[in-house]
């Protein structure tokens, strides 16, 4: 199967009318913008044309975002939440072509969370949040001898240890039909004492049980924070983890679907 993604950047503003010249590189149109800057993200498949080698022309894709925008907005003067927006992107079809399906749309609202509509296979909602936390931690396996430590880990297993500014993204699914009893303060307060507070400004060697065992590796990090979360409601089902140790290593913690 082929997947092509078009990315729509734009300033959401009530009254605003959107065009393709809406998608520049800054989604500025041209104008300087005090307003919320949003990306709004599809996923289409089809058959790849044999004679341009297209699957859809991408103008037609920008296209069709800036009417469902254009439509949204007239439809919802008054605002909106994020949730109710994400759930009427399927209409995005309304104004492909014939043999073009969307399988997907995300909106990013900020760098920080990010809301996706899989709308094949299955209709749900995946919400992603991201957080920080700073930490130390010494890579040292306790079923290898010190100088297997020192040769496996190298400075890593520096006695004394180190430090990382970790990302972690929270990824959790909620149906995107009905009333999903979602509520993003709640979901950050969880996210917060359940993870953060357990882990920032902490020597996960030392300060954190569950690593007393267990080598703090951003891969048993991601283990670790996704055994947290499964114990607790979060108000969707949880459907990934992810721990950036530097902006180059991260590790996904998840488990298959069923
Ligand atoms: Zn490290």
């Amino acid at each position: 199967m082929i997947r092509l993604t078009r990315e729509f950047r734009f300033f959401w503003r009530s009254g605003e009318t959107f065009d393709r010249s809406s998608n520049s590189w800054a989604g500025s149109g041209g104008s300087l913008l005090a307003a919320p800057f949003q990306l709004l993200r599809s996923t289409v498949t089809g058959r790849v044309d044999a004679r341009t080698g297209y699957l859809v022309n991408i103008q037609v894709l920008d296209r069709a975002m800036a009417e469902f925008c254009n439509e949204y907005v007239a439809a919802n003067a008054n605002g909106t939440d994020l949730l109710a927006f994400i759930r009427t992107t399927p209409n995005i079809s309304r104004h492909l072509p014939d043999g073009i399906q969307l399988l997907e749309s995300e909106l990013v609202v900020t760098p920080y969370l990010s809301l996706k509509l899989v709308v094949e296979p299955a209709m749900d909602v995946l919400l992603t949040e991201q957080c920080e936390f700073s930490a130390a931690h010494r890579l040292h396996s306790n079923s290898m001898t010190a100088e297997e430590n020192r040769d496996y880990f190298g400075k890593c297993n520096n006695p004394a240890g180190h430090g990382h500014n970790y990302v972690v993204a929270v990824t959790v699914a909620v149906p995107a039909l009905g009333d999903v009893g979602f509520s993003l303060p709640t979901f950050e307060h969880l996210i917060k004492t359940h993870v953060v507070d357990r882990l920032d400004h902490k020597h996960l060697n030392v300060d954190v049980p569950e690593f007393a065992g267990l080598n703090p590796t951003v891969e048993n990090i991601a283990g670790v924070i996704w055994q947290w979360l499964s114990n607790i409601e979060l108000g969707g089902s949880l459907r990934n983890v992810r721990v950036y140790e530097t902006p180059k290593t991260w590790a996904d913690f998840s488990q298959p679907m069923i």
